[in-house]
């Protein structure tokens, strides 16, 4: 339905025509759940259709030993093979020896870095982050669930940041960092963040790489695990944070990760830690405790996969084109059903993985439980805060990857439905 003139803000209604309102959305509710609906919106994860297009993997590699004569089945390098190096740290703007390669997952790597920073602490701590009296990390929000769950099992206190369209709130950060030497790090997802989509600017980049901390050893864990995740040609780069922050005199504040889960297999991708130099050796030393060397043979597959940077982007446009009309259906919808109602606000992503919508606030809890209770899964309320508590009760992450087109047209019109009745309910109240 195009959006018809008489639609108004739900707010300018009188009590009968909320009333009226409310009850036509509670008839279509009713309607949708007497379908009978079966859907999930809740998993950031690739289609199988879009594992598909990493098949060729399942056939390699074609040799065990790579282009400079490592036999890959052996133990050793634990930095990673250094062709399969070379090509992400073209793409992620690196030096070879700024980035290693290890297993699938880069959540691994970053509870690894920081489980290493607590017990031994940083290239520039006085001392492990363990025997500091009190660890706090900014979090701009809203951000990735798992982020702020593994700060939780650390027992590291959070002080959020809303998000901007800059990026995070670099005013917000810079206040909180610069006399509080017990907050000792950020999140930061620069590219396409989880939930919101924002691309965190140069000049943003720029002011965190070089603003004064009161902690020696402040941290940014720039998690680009959406790097190359275009939905669109445009391809926005993302800022080159270690090279910033070496220019501010501040080298080893970054710590990179990255990881080919949304790029070929999520459960069998390899993952990606860089940063300064000493930042690398002192990752190596680290890990060299506990393992001997990473998975090659993984390694020399994609590298025998991809070839080159080039392969990588050629791929990610194969990924663009079945993901893209899953988005432009999601923001169909919601333009087409809630545009007028002054009821929702949501993103416009340019890549990533996901879509973030803000309901009436109070209401956001109660969308997804009408949602549920119709057959529709939406990521529980409140995932996208530390504490899974959304002051306002009004943010949603919605996740179109998964399903196919058709059902991601089901459960946005279903989520569309429980998000009128759930504001005419708040504001009749
Ligand atoms: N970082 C962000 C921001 C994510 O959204 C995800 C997965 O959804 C991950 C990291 C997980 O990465 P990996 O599969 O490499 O562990």
């Amino acid at each position: 339905m195009p959006v018809t003139e008489q639609r108004r803000p739900l707010s300018d209604l009188n009590a009968t025509e909320l009333a009226a309102f409310k009850a036509q959305q509670q008839a279509a509710y009713d309607a949708l759940v007497a379908s009978g609906l079966s859907l999930d919106l809740t998993r950031g994860k690739p289609s199988t259709e879009q594992l598909d297009l990493s098949d060729g993997l399942l056939t390699l590699p074609t040799s065990a030993y790579s282009p400079d004569g490592t036999d890959t089945r052996n133990y050793g390098n634990l930095l990673g093979l250094a062709e399969l190096r070379a090509i992400f740290a073209e793409l992620l703007g690196l030096e070879l020896d700024q980035l290693a390669a290890q297993g699938n997952s880069s959540l691994t790597l970053m509870k690894d870095v920081l489980s290493y920073l607590w017990l031994r602490g940083g290239v520039d701590s006085p001392r492990p982050w363990g025997q500091e009296e009190r660890v706090r990390f900014v979090c701009p929000v809203p951000g990735y669930d798992r982020h702020f769950v593994l700060l939780e099992w650390f027992g590291i206190e959070t002080a959020t940041v809303p998000m901007t369209d800059q990026g995070p709130d670099v005013d917000a950060v810079a206040a909180l960092v610069k006399d509080d030497p017990s907050i000792k790090g950020m999140w930061l997802v620069p590219t396409y963040a989880n939930p919101t989509g924002q691309v965190t600017t140069q000049e943003v980049a720029e002011r965190l790489a070089s603003m004064p901390t009161a902690a020696p050893d402040f941290k940014i864990f720039w998690d680009n695990a959406y790097a190359w995740h275009h939905l669109t040609p445009a391809e926005t780069k993302s800022a080159d944070i270690v090279s910033l922050a070496a220019v501010a005199g501040h080298p080893h504040r970054p710590i990179l990760f990255a990881s080919t889960s949304k790029i070929t297999y999520a459960g069998a991708g390899v993952s990606f830690v860089g940063g300064s130099r000493e930042t690398l050796a002192w990752f190596v030393d680290n890990l060299s405790h506990g393992a001997i060397g990473p998975d090659k043979v993984n390694q020399l597959r994609h590298l025998e996969f991809f070839k080159n940077a080039q392969g990588v982007r050629d791929h990610m446009a194969k990924h663009r084109e079945l993901l893209a009309p899953k988005f432009a259906e999601v923001d169909r919808i919601l333009t087409e059903r809630l545009d007028g109602y002054g009821v929702a606000t949501w993103t416009r992503p340019q890549g990533g993985y996901f879509v973030s919508l803000d309901v009436v606030p109070g209401t956001a809890a109660r969308v997804i439980e009408l949602a549920r209770n119709a057959g529709v899964a939406l990521t529980p309320a409140g995932s996208a805060f530390p504490g899974r508590n959304d002051p306002q009760d009004q943010n949603i992450r919605l996740a179109p990857s998964f399903p196919p087109v058709a059902d991601v047209t089901g459960a946005m019109e279903a989520v569309t439905t429980c998000v009128l009745l759930a504001a005419a309910e708040k504001l009749g109240a």
